[in-house]
């Protein structure tokens, strides 16, 4: 083309002039005419005459696209002279075009020439600028084999480095995120090479494609500006391992096997038999339905080029804007998910494609679709676990753009009577949208035990496993199952007798659970009439009404972080105190437990955002975030005094670490009862939920008013576990012998200052533990509310005597497993 040669940079249109769909130069034309570049076969011609892409020999494919939104002018000025699949010689006519009419109906007629095949192709030696003629060359095509061989040239534009990959788990999102952006400040362009396969280092999602494994030598070519550091760069930080380094003593060699699975699954021998980790318990038959959200119509024909890319843009920036809200509150392993989907979302090949594909004609929701979805089956084709989970996370992302595109909001979930859920996870939000009607179980291959999954699980009385990882893929839609989740058992396919074993089960346990609920209104007491007390743990007024129901005897723990969950701004004293009023008042004169704040760790609050944190669950939460903001503190302080009548309402500190945090809430809590005139006696009880506070029980219970464990988070601690990390999720369980010595320890101290303790963590409504923790001395139980009438069952059959000598057992038992095995004896 006769005109003036500018950089691609220049180019007024940022799909162009950021190479989103490849490098290549730029062409302001004196004339109206396009010659072949090159000898190539002509392999798309745009109906409207405007684009047209050559391919050349060596997999070469260049694409030269007359001006910039000429796609509107629906072909009028362009006037093509050859057709798709001619074969045309360098400096053929490909189009003729009306110069005057496209200056006058585009926004500019600047035309990119561009390399559009990225497999091992580089542009070198470009042209300088100014005016060229047709046949001046503008620029040249190299493999990028034959660049890295010349190391850095000559001019130092080129770089190239050699590295060993230490990480773990090769090159996977999260590596590759941090990649591009390590990238930011460099103009060049950065392959990373593996094999006989490239990509882009600047997209996370080609880079993953590569499959770049422990042990593995990539090469890393930069060209452009500052290239030596750019590829200095990357290479150190590739070298530093990322955080991921494998262990020194694992030689790092290329994996022959596919990659061990992430996640230490539990494993069952018996075929036909899954194993997984009970995150709520009870027995159920159903049939196999596997949660997937349908997929979202849209109709794959755009309305006009800019128009499409306008929404594509909008749709993208809208789910950014929501993961930027997420990642400004997120913690912990959510916290980098999230920035490895940011990245996904914002990856320049994804986009460019998707753009290329509006370029076709397609809508912008389909285009995006156009652009995910290859991606994500290559990664699930990988056969490597950690790839295939990101191809998921790709789906997901997929769904969320298309639907904010589409501006359309998920339906509500709906599933066939007597369903068992199968899913790769599943989101909080998600399992309160569950109807128990509908869904008798479910399982997730991903998650954790005492994650607040398992916890609405137990609370809707769903029986769940999570943790079973992807063999849970392998099940078949509207597979006969039958889910033991007390067992920690998902069998699949039973035959009769299995079948006819499970349904007297579940026949007979729905009897005694009819009989346990019709009793549940008596006051719950041992057989031997020692009092416990039977109380449930609350989240909302609802929860409150059903405990009363189920026949609760107060609450033992309100978590009031669940209240103001989805809140930007924090809730006024005003508005506290009528929720705690509310739910006072739905308890009828029962006592109320009400906990302090618990955000922080695997809880956000959006209206109270804590810095990111190396180790969250280490850091600012629980009572440490209010005597850091010692106005959120006052303000709870301030609404819980404020329920009447005075002194139905207990407050509970979470997280307590030492008696100096003890302290210093009663100050403020004794300077607000002064300040409002209130002479009652407030109970002010602390949380055993560190080992320390187990180990100072007795310090703790010289001050305190009561002693309530949580043991999910002591069980976390103690045993240093994550909660919500599946590779360890089948190693937590409350019932160590670790964390059963540190609740005797608790209920010796607090007993020596004469301090009743009770339990308001998982184990009070595990049917295994109840007997064990009233032998060690536990006096209250606070359960999830569907349990309730089955703990006062329970304790109906024991007597302290007993459960005293079967504690002192498990006291002595070597493993969790061992626990649970004599806790099973001692139910049978
Ligand atoms: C616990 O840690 O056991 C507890 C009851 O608190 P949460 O589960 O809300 O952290
Ligand atoms: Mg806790």
């Amino acid at each position: 083309m006769a005109g003036w040669l500018m950089p691609l940079e220049e180019v007024p249109d940022p799909v162009f002039a950021q190479r989103m769909l490849g490098d290549g130069v730029a062409i302001d034309p004196t004339e109206g005419c396009l010659y072949a570049p090159c000898d190539g076969e002509v392999t798309v011609l745009q109906p409207t005459g405007h684009a047209i892409t050559l391919r050349a020999g060596d997999g070469v494919e260049l694409l030269m696209h007359i001006g910039i939104d000429t796609v509107q002018l629906a072909g009028a000025g362009f006037d093509p002279q050859v057709k798709v699949g001619d074969r045309v010689r360098a400096g053929d006519v490909l189009i003729r075009f009306d110069l005057d009419s496209v200056v006058c109906g585009a926004p500019s007629v600047v035309t990119p020439v561009l390399l559009i095949s990225q497999e091992g192709l580089t542009l070198a030696a470009k042209h300088g600028g100014g005016l060229v003629a047709p046949g001046d060359p503008i620029f040249t095509i190299q493999r990028a084999t034959a660049a890295a061989e010349s190391a850095i040239d000559a001019t130092g534009e080129t770089a190239v480095r050699d590295v060993l990959v230490p990480l773990a788990h090769g090159i996977h999102a999260r590596p590759a995120a941090k990649l591009r952006e390590v990238l930011v400040p460099f103009a060049a362009k950065v392959t990373i090479t593996k094999g006989a396969q490239s990509a882009d280092a600047r997209s996370p999602v080609r880079l993953m494609t590569l499959g770049i494994k422990l042990g593995d030598t990539i090469r890393i070519t930069a060209e452009g500006g500052r290239a030596d550091e750019a590829a200095a760069t990357l290479a150190a930080l590739i070298e530093s391992g990322m955080g991921e380094k494998a262990d020194p003593a694992t030689p790092p060699v290329p994996a022959p096997a596919p990659a061990p699975a992430p996640v230490e699954m539990p494993v069952s021998s018996e075929p036909g038999l899954l194993a997984g980790v009970t995150a709520a318990p009870g027995l159920a038959i159903g049939t196999a339905c596997f949660f997937r959200l349908p997929e979202l119509a849209i109709d794959p024909v755009g309305k006009g080029a800019s128009l499409e890319r306008a929404r594509l843009e909008d749709g993208i920036d809208k789910v950014m804007r929501a993961i930027d809200a997420d990642l400004s509150h997120a913690a912990g392993p959510m916290r980098s998910i999230l920035a490895a989907h940011r990245a996904m979302l914002d990856d320049p090949e994804l986009r460019a494609a998707a753009r290329a594909a509006i370029v076709d004609g397609a809508s912008a929701g389909h285009a995006w679709r156009q652009a995910v979805r290859p991606q994500a089956e290559l990664l699930r084709a990988s056969g490597d676990t950690h790839l295939a989970e990101r191809a998921d996370d790709m789906v997901d992302l997929e769904r969320r753009v298309v639907s904010a595109i589409e501006g359309v909001q998920d339906a509500p979930l709906v599933f066939p009577q007597g369903t068992i859920l199968l899913a790769d996870d599943l989101l909080p939000s998600q399992v309160t949208a569950l109807d128990p009607a509908q869904v008798r179980g479910f399982c997730t291959a991903r998650g954790g035990p005492t994650s607040h999954v398992a916890i609405l699980a137990a609370s809707l009385g769903i029986p769940a496993l999570v943790a079973m990882g992807p063999a849970l893929r392998g099940i078949a839609e509207g597979e006969t199952l039958i889910l033991d989740a007390g067992a920690g058992t998902l069998r699949v396919g039973p035959d009769e007798a299995q079948r006819a074993e499970a349904q007297a089960r579940v026949e007979a346990r729905s009897t005694a659970l009819a009989a346990a609920r019709a009793a549940a209104g008596a006051q719950a007491k041992l057989a031997d009439g020692t009092r416990i007390e039977v109380f449930a743990n609350l989240g909302s007024v609802s929860d409150a009404e059903r405990a009363v129901a189920a026949g609760a005897e107060g609450s033992g723990l309100l978590r009031t972080e669940f209240l103001f969950l989805d809140r930007e701004t924090p809730p006024s004293v005003a508005e506290q105190t009528a929720e705690y009023q509310a739910i006072a008042d739905a308890l009828q004169g029962r006592p109320l437990i009400i906990r302090l704040l618990d955000i922080g760790g695997d809880k956000p609050a959006p209206y109270l955002p804590i810095a990111a944190e190396e180790n969250p669950a280490l850091g600012l939460r629980g009572i440490r975030v209010g005597l850091a903001h010692p106005q959120v503190l006052e303000d709870q302080l301030r609404a819980i005094l404020g329920v009447r009548p005075i002194g139905v309402a207990k407050i509970m500190l979470p997280m307590i670490a030492s008696v100096g945090e003890l302290r210093a809430v009663r100050a403020v809590l004794d300077r607000l009862r002064g300040e409002l005139g209130i002479g009652e006696k407030v109970g002010l009880g602390i949380m055993v939920e560190t080992p320390a506070a187990a180990a100072t029980a007795d310090l703790l219970a010289a001050e305190a008013d009561f002693l309530s464990v949580g043991t999910n988070d002591l069980t976390q601690y103690t045993l240093a576990m994550d909660r919500g990390n599946p590779a360890v999720a089948s190693g937590i369980d409350g019932l160590h012998p670790a964390v059963l010595r540190l609740i005797a320890d608790t209920c010796r101290g607090a007993s020596a200052r004469g301090r009743w303790v009770g339990v308001c963590g998982g184990l009070a409504s595990d049917p295994l533990a109840v007997p064990i923790l009233v032998g060690l001395g536990v006096t209250e139980l606070s359960a999830t509310v569907s349990m309730v009438p089955e703990v006062k069952a329970l304790l109906s059959t024991l007597t302290l005597e007993r459960a005293r000598a079967h504690a002192t057992a498990a006291l002595a038992c070597a493993t969790a497993a061992d626990v649970r095995r004599l806790a099973r004896e001692f139910t049978a």
